[in-house]
């Protein structure tokens, strides 16, 4: 219905859409697509599709737009997400954002929001170089700024804390360059829309949370939850 959340996080790699999209999951009990942690996924399960991804992830090259647009097609054409969802890196590229925008008029649904969570290059490397994410969940952590109980173990499911392998600091660069090239013109795409909401990302994850939180309130009021 109108009254749906259909939302898309949208930043730089680095940006924190992770830990927010885990806290807005939990705050609005949506269905959440982080198309990295999908792809992860894949890759841990031997599918086509990871065995497929694998090497594109590894370089920090995107996937190619076919495979993701898959991925999300099914999740939406499955019924899961008919009363709302949260969209974790997907769109990455125009491509991607024109085959989702047909996707969803087919099922006379609409993007409600898209949040910007903007951080510059610095940080983004700041936060990579730093990260350590969970075997099991994929649970999201910062040796400095955001660290886990205790060290090395994951506070949700204990499972053990690593690098991801596109962290290490030559593929962050590359991961970098792609966003500016390939998913930076969707700021516009959505501005475009009238869609778009920049949070300011260089805060504290509370910070960067309120905000959000405060927006979707908002969204909410007007869509008339
Ligand atoms: P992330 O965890 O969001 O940083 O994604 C990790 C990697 O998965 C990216 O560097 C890409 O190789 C791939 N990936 C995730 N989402 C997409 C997408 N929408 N399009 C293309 N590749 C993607």
């Amino acid at each position: 219905s109108m009254a749906d959340l259909n939302l898309i996080l949208l930043g730089p790699p680095g940006s924190g859409k992770g830990t927010q999209g885990e806290r807005l999951q939990e705050d609005l009990d949506l269905p959440y697509y982080a198309t990295g942690d999908i792809l992860r996924a894949a890759v841990k399960e031997g599918t086509d599709v990871g065995t497929g991804a694998k090497e594109y992830m590894d370089r920090g090259d995107l996937v190619p737009d076919e495979v993701l647009i898959g991925i999300i097609a099914e999740r939406l054409e499955s019924g899961e997400a008919n009363h709302g969802f949260i969209l974790d890196g997907f769109p990455r590229t125009v491509v991607q954002a024109e085959a989702l925008d047909a996707k969803l008029v087919e099922l006379h649904r609409a993007i409600t929001a898209v949040i910007q969570i903007d951080v510059d290059d610095d940080e983004s490397v700041r936060r990579l170089s730093g990260r350590r994410v969970c075997t099991e969940g994929g649970h999201v952590y910062h040796e400095d700024f955001n660290p886990p109980k205790v060290e090395g173990v994951c506070d949700i499911d204990g499972s053990e804390l690593i690098v991801r392998d596109d962290d290490k600091a030559e593929v962050v660069r590359h991961r970098l360059d792609q966003y500016h090239e390939k998913t930076a013109p969707l700021v516009d795409y959505y501005k475009t829309q009238a869609l778009l909401n920049r949070v300011e990302g260089s805060k504290d994850p509370e910070s960067v949370e309120e905000s959000i939180h405060t927006l979707v309130s908002t969204l909410s009021l007007e869509e008339g939850t």
